[in-house]
C-alpha cells in the first residue's frame, strides 16, 4: 500500500491549492480526484471575482492553470474516487483504483448540486431538466426556459441563458432575490427576463423531453402553468460529505465543522472549501482555505 505523509481528496481550488502549499512545504502528498480539476468552477464562463485577472478567467481555464500549478510543484496526483476513510495512525484511504495510507489527511471534497425533489426532474435530467447552463445553454437556443432559484447562481444562469434563449421565466420562492447587487441591477436590465416570484415547481411536465411546468403561488395557492423547453435548477449546493458521517463532526447540514486553522474534530485530519461549515463558497475563500489547511498540516506532521 502506498504511503503518503499527506493525502488531500478533491481537486477543486481548495484541494490544489492545499496541494501545492503541501508539495512545496516539501511534504509526500497525493491528491485524489474523481473528476475533472477546478471542482464546480469549470462550469463557470467567466470568473469575474477572482483577482489577478482584471479581464476575468474562464473557470476551466483557472482549474487547469491551478492544476498546472500544483503538479510542477511536485504534488502527485490519482485519479480515482474515495470510496472509504479509515482514520487511525496512520490514516487508510480506499479508492476505485488503489489504497493509500496517510499520516494526514484533508477534506477538500466540495457540494454538488441541490435538487428540488419534484416529480419529473429525475426522469427529464438530460432531456430538458439541466443544472449547468454554461454547459446545457446553448442546447435550448430561441426557444423559452425557466431558471428556478433566487441566488447569484440562478441570476447568473439566467443571464447567460439571456443570449441564447427567446425567454428565460425566473421562478423563485418568494419575491425577493438573495443574489448580490450587481446580478440583480444586471437582472432587471436584461429584458428577455422575466421574474416570477413566490412560486415554487410542484412537477416538471414531459414523457421523453420537458414540456412544462406545474406552478404554484405559495401566497395565494392558486397552481398554475408554464409551457418551457428547459429548466434550469439553481437552488444551491449540498456539501460532498456522504464519506465522513460518523467520522467527524458535521453540522445539521452535513458541513464539516473545523476550527479556524482547518483542524477537523478528528486527529490530523482537516477540512477546506465549500464542504466546510460556514465556507464563504467562493474561489478566493476556498483557496484561502486550502493554504490554511496545508500548513496546519505541515504543523500536525512536522511539529
Ligand atoms: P444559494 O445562495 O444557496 O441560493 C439558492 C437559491 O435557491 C435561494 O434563492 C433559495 O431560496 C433557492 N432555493 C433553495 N432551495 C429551494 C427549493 N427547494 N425550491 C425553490 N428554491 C429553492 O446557492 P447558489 O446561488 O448556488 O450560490 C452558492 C454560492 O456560490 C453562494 O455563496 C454564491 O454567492 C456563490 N456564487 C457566486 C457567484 C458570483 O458570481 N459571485 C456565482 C454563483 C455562485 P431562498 O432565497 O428563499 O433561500
Amino acid at each position: 500500500m502506498a504511503k503518503y505523509e499527506l493525502l488531500i481528496v478533491g481537486g477543486g481550488p481548495a484541494g490544489l491549492t492545499a496541494g501545492l502549499y503541501a508539495s512545496r512545504s516539501g511534504l509526500k502528498s497525493l491528491l485524489v480526484e474523481r473528476g475533472l480539476f477546478g471542482g464546480q468552477m469549470v462550469n463557470a464562463t467567466l470568473v469575474e471575482n477572482y483577482p489577478g485577472f482584471p479581464e476575468g478567467i474562464s473557470g476551466f481555464d483557472l482549474g487547469s492553470f491551478m492544476h498546472q500549478q500544483a503538479l510542477r510543484q511536485g504534488l502527485e496526483i490519482a485519479a480515482a474516487e474515495v470510496t472509504q476513510l479509515l482514520p487511525g495512525q496512520p490514516h487508510r484511504v480506499l479508492t476505485s483504483e488503489d489504497s493509500f495510507e496517510a499520516e494526514a489527511i484533508i477534506i477538500a471534497t466540495g457540494s454538488e448540486y441541490r435538487k428540488l425533489g419534484v416529480p419529473g426532474e429525475e426522469k427529464l435530467l438530460g432531456k430538458g431538466v439541466s443544472y449547468c447552463a454554461t454547459c446545457d445553454g446553448p442546447l435550448f437556443r430561441d426557444q423559452e426556459v425557466a431558471v428556478i432559484g433566487g441566488g447569484d447562481t440562478a441570476i447568473t444562469d439566467a443571464l447567460e441563458l439571456a443570449q441564447h434563449c427567446r425567454k428565460v421565466h425566473l421562478i423563485h420562492r418568494r419575491d425577493e432575490l438573495r443574489a448580490g447587487e450587481v446580478l440583480q441591477r444586471r437582472a432587471s436590465a436584461q429584458p428577455k427576463l422575466e421574474f416570477v416570484w413566490n412560486t415554487v415547481v410542484d412537477e416538471i411536465l414531459g414523457e421523453d423531453k420537458v414540456k412544462g411546468l406545474r406552478l404554484r403561488n405559495v401566497k395565494t395557492n392558486q397552481p398554475s402553468s408554464l409551457m418551457v423547453n428547459g429548466v434550469f435548477v439553481a437552488v444551491g449546493l449540498k456539501p460532498n460529505s456522504q464519506l465522513l458521517a460518523n467520522l467527524m463532526e458535521l453540522s445539521e447540514t452535513g458541513h464539516v465543522i473545523t476550527d479556524a486553522l482547518m483542524a477537523t474534530s478528528t486527529n490530523g485530519i482537516f477540512a477546506a472549501g465549500d464542504v466546510r461549515q460556514n465556507s464563504p463558497r467562493q474561489i478566493a475563500t476556498a483557496v484561502g482555505d486550502g493554504a490554511t489547511a496545508a500548513m496546519s498540516a505541515f504543523r500536525y506532521l512536522r511539529g
